[in-house]
């Protein structure tokens, strides 16, 4: 195991003076906390020796419910015994890979993909291996590739795994047609789809794409959150998986931590019966709605010629692709100097690629601060720029791996 660069960086980037554009911390201050303290409240003076106490190792049978109706707008249809609730979605990753992965399997993933799902594999020793994206997500003929390239050196694909929406950290999202590609790779190779789904309700445009586990329940795993559509403290994920895997994941569930917190799980259960919480989400997706146009409007205005992003529908997140000859690893010391943070695009990768990559994230700064923190890379990319012209490949980006990633907003 090693510390993901975002880790590393959080130190630093939480300084008030730092416009930081780089954790996907969600907007938890939007939630009503009024209501949230007097919920907490009311379910210990009601429940509170149910809360307190251990639970089911797979869930509270309740709240396994409600999540059936959390997941009818993506389509996701499961019996509340399909179900296994995780301490977050990161674990429900730990949990499948720790069921399914002996060391030197093949796990696909898209390029870039989820650092944390990265260090996940990583710690179980599987071979990564990265699949090119374009502005749909995951590209077809680049995964068939990648399996038979796979299969042919010995080693066994056991999975892949994709964000098909509003992507962590590309900020793309699969298209339908897409998916269906994807979903029939996958089903003629007989490998497992582990489709990771934390940011699936928060569309900016209302169109809420379809799961790809909506097309086959048998096939796919699948992973869903209430870190962005309620509050990422609580710790409450889940994973729906066909009937054998999930007596396994509830197994690996009960070694980890015996069982999910039962406080966080009631919390999730009694919000979800009385509050409005599609309406909350509503919310969310407004407020992320405007950070992101003053992201774009930003990066629009103010970045110097050469330098492309990904345009987000949803989620958290932009992918920026800096001009040729650029190194935002080696930047980054100077956008902290100059107040400002994101994460290198390495991060997302565990080959080397994306030196000429940063993530940005729009989704916990005010649009002002999202402004001012863009006039301010933008200044240091200008001042790369000169620095680059002056001395050449003083970046050392020429010797480094660059991405393939191609940006499909060019400036
Ligand atoms: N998957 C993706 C793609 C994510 O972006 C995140 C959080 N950043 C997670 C999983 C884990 O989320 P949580 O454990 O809070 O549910």
């Amino acid at each position: 195991m090693t510390a993901s660069e975002i880790r590393a960086l959080f130190a630093v980037a939480s300084r008030p003076e730092v416009v930081s554009l780089a954790g996907g911390m969600p907007f938890v201050q939007a939630l009503n906390l009024d209501i949230m303290a007097e919920l907490v409240q009311r379910l210990i003076a009601s429940r509170g020796a149910q809360a307190l106490q251990y639970g089911s190792g797979q869930g509270d049978v309740v709240l396994r419910e409600q999540i059936l109706d959390v997941m009818a707008p993506v389509g996701v249809t499961a019996h509340p015994d399909d179900i296994v609730v995780t301490t977050g979605s990161q674990m429900a990753l730990d949990l499948v890979t720790r069921v399914f992965c002996d060391p030197g399997d093949v796990v696909l993933v898209e390029a870039p993909s989820y650092v944390g799902a990265l260090g996940v594999f990583r710690a179980y020793q599987c071979d990564i291996e990265h699949v090119a994206m374009d502005e749909q997500g995951l590209v077809p003929e680049a995964l068939s590739e990648a399996i038979a390239r796979s299969r042919r050196s010995g080693r066994t694909v056991k999975m892949i795994y994709t964000i098909p929406s509003f992507h962590n950290p590309a900020g793309v999202t699969q298209g339908h047609e897409r998916r269906q590609q994807i979903l029939a790779i996958a089903q003629s190779a007989g490998i497992l789809v582990l489709e990771d789904d934390p940011y699936g309700l928060l569309s900016f445009d209302g169109h809420i794409p379809r799961a790809i586990r909506a097309d086959d329940p048998d096939g796919v795993i699948y992973l869903g959150s209430f870190s962005k559509t309620i509050a990422s403290g609580l710790r409450v994920g889940w994973a729906v998986a066909p009937h054998g895997v999930r007596e396994k994941l509830v197994l690996a569930a009960e070694s980890a931590v015996l069982c999910p917190s039962n406080y966080s799980q009631l919390t999730v259960s009694a919000y979800l019966e009385t509050q409005p919480w599609l309406e909350q989400i509503k919310v969310f997706r407004e407020l992320y709605r405007e950070r992101r146009d003053a992201l774009l409007e930003s990066l629009g205005s103010m970045m110097p010629a050469g330098t492309s992003w990904t345009v987000p529908t949803g989620g958290f997140y932009s992918w920026v692709t800096l001009p040729d000859g650029l190194d935002a690893t080696a930047m980054l010391p100077r956008a902290i100097a100059a107040l400002v943070a994101y994460v290198p695009g390495t991060g997302f990768y565990v080959d080397g690629q994306g030196r000429q990559n940063l993530r940005l994230s729009y989704c916990y700064p005010e649009p002002d601060r999202i402004r001012e923190g863009v006039r301010r890379l933008a200044g240091v990319v200008e001042g790369e720029l000169v620095l680059t012209n002056t001395f050449g490949t003083g970046t050392g980006l020429h010797e480094a791996p660059g991405s393939s990633f191609p940006a499909p907003h060019l400036k």
